[in-house]
């Protein structure tokens, strides 16, 4: 794959340590991201993958003793050298969290707040660009009367497409989900899926999920980590039909969760 064309982040001997002195929980992982594709993070719980997806968009930054090593490159640039502007790159790469985490705010500031910071927009231009981004989530014609309502107001599937829309809202380029549907009833866990498939030719998506027929039913892509490590990574239709290693056949036929 050529990293210029396909690749949307580039993870090169990437390592992790929660505390300094300690194993690290991610050891040298290194995997091409594809542009416009969707990527699974799987592996049983415990394995490394909401520690991988905090490690690409800095939000381990939060907590001083956290420390990556290795390169992450996103945009040409190591996104984990000290003087990276990690606002900036938050907008650039979105994150979606287990729990639908809107704001305490009403549904319209929810994804204005965000496009505020990066742009004057007018009025007029603020709540096209609003309602262009709960169309795209599917949300638009189910809160376009009560746009001032507080966003908490919405049940659960609905909270969690608002998630998505205040994160498309400011045109990443990269997406991370971290198991989006886990709180979920399958009912907004198949509407909440849809969406995600349908931003794919747009977006570049990460997803963790510790659903494997997840895995198999939205991702272009898979990684299987174990124990920090990765253990394979490749198009997920190979892994599922014909996975190179023992593990990977092994986790994906069920032998452990
Ligand atoms: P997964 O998302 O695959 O369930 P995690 O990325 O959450 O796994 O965890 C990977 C490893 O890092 C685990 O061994 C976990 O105990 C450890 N870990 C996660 N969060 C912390 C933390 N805040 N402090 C120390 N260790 C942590």
């Amino acid at each position: 794959m050529s990293e210029l064309q396909s690749s949307a982040i580039s993870l090169r001997e990437l390592s992790f340590f929660y505390r300094p002195n300690t194993e690290p929980s991610l050891k040298n992982i290194s995997i091409e991201i594809p542009k416009n594709a969707i990527t699974a993070l799987m592996g049983p719980s415990g394995c490394g993958k909401s520690t991988l997806l905090r490690c690409l968009n800095r939000m381990y930054s939060l907590y001083p003793e956290q420390r990556a090593t290795g390169e992450v490159i996103f945009e040409g640039r190591n996104i984990l050298l000290p003087d990276v502007d990690l606002n900036a790159l938050r907008a650039r790469i979105g994150m979606v969290f287990q729990k639908p985490t809107p704001f305490p705010m009403s549904i319209f500031e929810n994804i204005a707040f965000g496009i505020r910071l990066y742009e004057k927009l007018s009025r007029a231009q603020m709540r096209e660009r609003v309602l262009e981004a709960l169309t795209r989530v599917g949300l638009a014609d189910e809160v376009r009367n009560k746009l001032e309502d507080l966003g908490t107001s919405l049940s659960g599937g609905q909270q969690q497409r608002l998630c998505v829309a205040r994160t498309i809202a400011l045109k990443p380029e990269i997406i991370l989900l971290d198991e989006p549907t886990s709180a979920l009833d399958p009912i907004a866990t198949n509407t909440v899926e849809q969406l995600i498939r349908g931003l794919k030719g747009e977006f570049s998506i990460v997803i963790v999920t510790h659903n494997m027929q997840q895995a198999q039913r939205l991702s272009d892509y898979s990684a299987l980590l174990y124990l920090g490590e990765l253990v394979e990574f490749g198009a997920t239709s190979t892994l599922f039909a014909n996975a190179a290693h023992e593990r990977t056949r092994r986790y994906l036929g069920g032998e452990f969760s």
